[in-house]
Formats: structure tokens, C-alpha cells, sequence
């Protein structure tokens, strides 16, 4: 048989499926490891659903997208960003944000450009970026720093070849966010370096602390940005695998080619039931963003008291402790924890080199999953407290 695709063959499997998988085989596990809501998807979003199907709309939608979904999306992002996209020609309604990233990277990228990646890092976005023949140059966000960028990390790391930036905050995996003043200091290196932006905003409504900026609305940003976002967190529909761009048309229209190609379209009956969402956000979003703010405040108090030392994420809801002081590395100390007490969460390292040291804990599950596993961590780090202490 001839070989296969040299790159893809020599991709490493995502570092969190391994977790899972060995998480599967075991009973009574406390999983943090899934980055996704609890919640099931409001009821009158999967009806609406129901209704298209039921009506007969099974048939292919625009390339795009439904021209009623992008209007939908155009208000959505003026009412609640200020960022003002022309359905007809600047936005596509996709297959998650992780198709929109996708067709974004395939639009951008030539061989051998460069896209500096905020690390710690999403674990898509590195396969992707390397499948669009580009070259990820990542820069760490600091621990000390509460994980937010900083701007002369990134102007260190700019050369000739670097042809784009990706953003993510608030971040997935350290719940880091940015404010507006923060992030025009990195938008004033785009204009200065001529790079384009691709800002993954999946979690702009899950902002506890601070208001949330989109990237596009800053100055000189909207003609250079990607905005990458979707419906899976803050409506609470992963399964359902719906997401948007927003961008300029110069760019939106040779994603939309890739997207015609690689998909024709998003799935019609899905494209209804995000419809509903967006138009009824106002009933649900509030409500569910309210309870992760709470077990957000329960959580990072509860693993710092546990011995495991978290700075306070201002969004997602993801919490990234440290576990230095244990003297394990992160795939040790996640691997003895679900061992050992049963409970699941990431290595820091899945997320890039900068995420060792850190694991990932997920909180979007129960309040009582939580109280369960802060006992279990509790037990857990008793066995280090002499290391600490010596
Ligand atoms: N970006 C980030 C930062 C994410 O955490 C995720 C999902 N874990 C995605 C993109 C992909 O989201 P979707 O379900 O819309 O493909």
C-alpha cells in the first residue's frame, strides 16, 4: 500500500483523548476533563428545530448559511458587541467555530507563513494552522500575569514570515481575559507588523468579572479581523455543531469557497434551532453565565484551599491550578488522580509547552460533582503536604 499523508500520520493524537479514553473504563469518576455546558439546550431551541424538520426543511441551505440565521447573527453582534457585519456578504454561518477556524486558517495561510498562537492554546488550533500548511509560533501567556498577554512576549516573536495572530480570551484552558485597554496594545502590533487577526470569541458571553471587548471593534482591527464564535458554550449546544465568521469581505469570500467545497453548508435543521437561540438569548444566557459565575467562585476558592494554588479565571469555565509544588508533571499528576481518587481532568501540557506545571479542571458540571471532587483533591494532596513543607 503507498503511505499516507506524511503530515497527518505524524500528527500527535489530541493529549486529552487518552484521559478520556482511560476515564471510560473506570466507575464512579468525577470528570473535570470535558469542556463542555451541563446544561442541555434550552427547550424551545431544540422545538424549533423540531418545527423546520417537521415543515420539511431538509433540503441544502445557502452556502453561507440561512439568510435569516446571518441577519440574526448581524444584529447579535451589533446589540451585544457594537460590531456591525453585512449579512449578505461578510458572514458565514459554519460547523462549529472549529470549521470556522479551519476554513479561516485555509484563507489566510501560504506554506511556510507563520501564525503566533496564545499559549496555553486550544488543541485544535495547532493541527489546524499545520494543515494550512502554515507554522505555529507560539507565545506564552505568563502565570504571573494572571495568564493575559503580554504585548512585548508577542512583538518578540514577529518576523518576516508572520502572517497572522490568534487570540482566544477569555481562554480556553486558563479562563483569562482581556480588557479592551489590554487588548489594544496587541491591536496597535497588527497595524504596526499589517497582520491579520483571527480572535476565537467562543467565549465572549462567558465573561464573569469584566465587560467583554470583541477584537474586531478596536481601532483599525475590523478590516484585519477574523472573528471566530459559535453556539456550543454560551447556548449550551456542542452536539449540535453550529458556529460563525465574521469578516471582512475580502477574506469572507475565499473562506466561503473552501466552506462550499469542504461542506456546502451547515446542517438546515441546526441553522433553525440557532435561529431560536440567538433570538431568545436573552431568557437563557443570563441564567446559565449566572451559575458559572457561582461555581466559578466556589470552585477556585475550594482548589486553592485544598492546597492547589489557581488564579481566579474572569471567564469560560475552566480552572488551571498549579501543581508545581507536587514535584509530578501534569500527565503524572492527572494520571495518579484519576487512579488514585477517581477523578478526571487535563495535563496542562495538551495545551503546549507552557501549559506544564498547570492542569485543566472543568467546572461546568453539578455543584455536588464539584463538592465531590474538592473532597477527593483534598485527600488527594495530603500525600505532598510534607513535600511542601520541607
Ligand atoms: N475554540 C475554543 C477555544 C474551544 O474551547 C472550542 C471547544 N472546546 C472550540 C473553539 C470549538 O467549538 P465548536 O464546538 O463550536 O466547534
Amino acid at each position: 500500500m503507498k503511505s499516507l499523508s506524511q503530515q497527518v500520520v505524524s500528527m500527535k493524537p489530541s493529549g486529552i483523548r487518552r484521559f478520556f479514553d482511560l476515564a471510560q473504563t473506570m466507575e464512579n469518576v468525577v470528570s473535570l476533563g470535558v469542556g463542555e455546558p451541563d446544561f442541555i439546550t434550552p427547550w424551545n431551541v431544540r422545538e424549533a428545530s423540531y418545527a423546520a424538520l417537521e415543515q420539511g426543511y431538509t433540503a441544502y441551505s445557502a452556502n453561507a448559511g440561512l439568510l435569516e440565521l446571518r441577519q440574526e447573527i448581524a444584529s447579535y453582534m451589533t446589540d451585544r458587541f457594537g460590531a456591525t457585519y453585512d449579512p449578505a456578504t461578510e458572514l458565514i454561518v459554519t460547523t462549529g467555530a472549529s470549521q470556522a477556524l479551519d476554513i479561516a486558517f485555509r484563507a489566510l495561510l501560504n506554506p511556510g507563513d507563520e501564525v503566533i498562537v496564545v499559549e496555553p492554546a486550544f488543541v485544535s488550533y495547532g493541527p489546524l494552522i499545520e494543515l494550512a500548511g502554515g507554522t505555529v509560533v507560539p507565545v506564552a501567556c505568563r502565570p504571573e500575569n494572571g495568564f493575559r498577554l503580554n504585548r512585548d512576549d508577542v512583538e518578540a516573536a514577529i518576523t518576516e514570515r508572520t502572517k497572522a495572530m490568534l487570540l482566544c480570551f477569555p481562554s480556553n484552558p486558563t479562563g483569562a481575559t482581556m480588557t479592551g485597554e489590554e487588548l489594544t496594545e496587541i491591536a496597535e502590533l497588527a497595524t504596526k507588523h499589517d497582520l491579520w487577526v483571527v480572535s476565537d470569541e467562543i467565549y465572549a458571553e462567558l465573561s464573569y468579572d469584566e465587560p467583554f471587548t470583541s477584537f474586531a471593534t478596536l481601532h483599525d482591527m475590523r478590516e484585519r479581523t477574523i472573528v471566530v464564535n459559535g453556539f456550543s458554550k454560551a447556548f449550551a449546544m456542542t452536539g449540535w455543531r453550529l458556529g460563525f465568521t465574521c469578516a471582512p469581505e475580502v477574506v469572507t469570500r475565499e473562506m466561503l469557497k473552501v466552506h462550499q467545497y469542504g461542506m456546502m453548508c451547515a446542517p438546515t435543521l441546526v441553522q433553525f434551532g440557532g435561529l431560536e437561540a440567538l433570538r431568545s438569548r436573552d431568557q437563557h444566557v443570563p441564567k446559565m453565565v449566572k451559575s458559572y459565575r457561582q461555581r466559578r467562585n466556589y470552585f477556585i476558592q475550594a482548589l486553592n484551599d485544598a492546597g492547589l494554588p489557581t488564579h481566579v479565571p474572569g471567564g469560560a469555565f475552566y480552572a488551571f491550578p498549579s501543581i508545581r509544588h507536587t514535584g509530578l508533571t501534569s500527565e503524572e499528576f492527572a494520571e495518579r488522580l484519576l487512579l488514585e481518587e477517581r477523578v478526571a481532568v487535563v495535563p496542562g501540557n495538551a495545551f503546549g509547552a507552557s501549559g506544564e506545571g498547570f492542569v485543566r479542571a472543568s467546572y461546568a458540571t453539578s455543584v455536588e460533582q464539584l463538592q465531590e471532587a474538592i473532597r477527593r483533591i483534598d485527600r488527594f494532596m495530603k500525600q505532598f503536604e510534607v513535600t511542601t513543607t520541607t
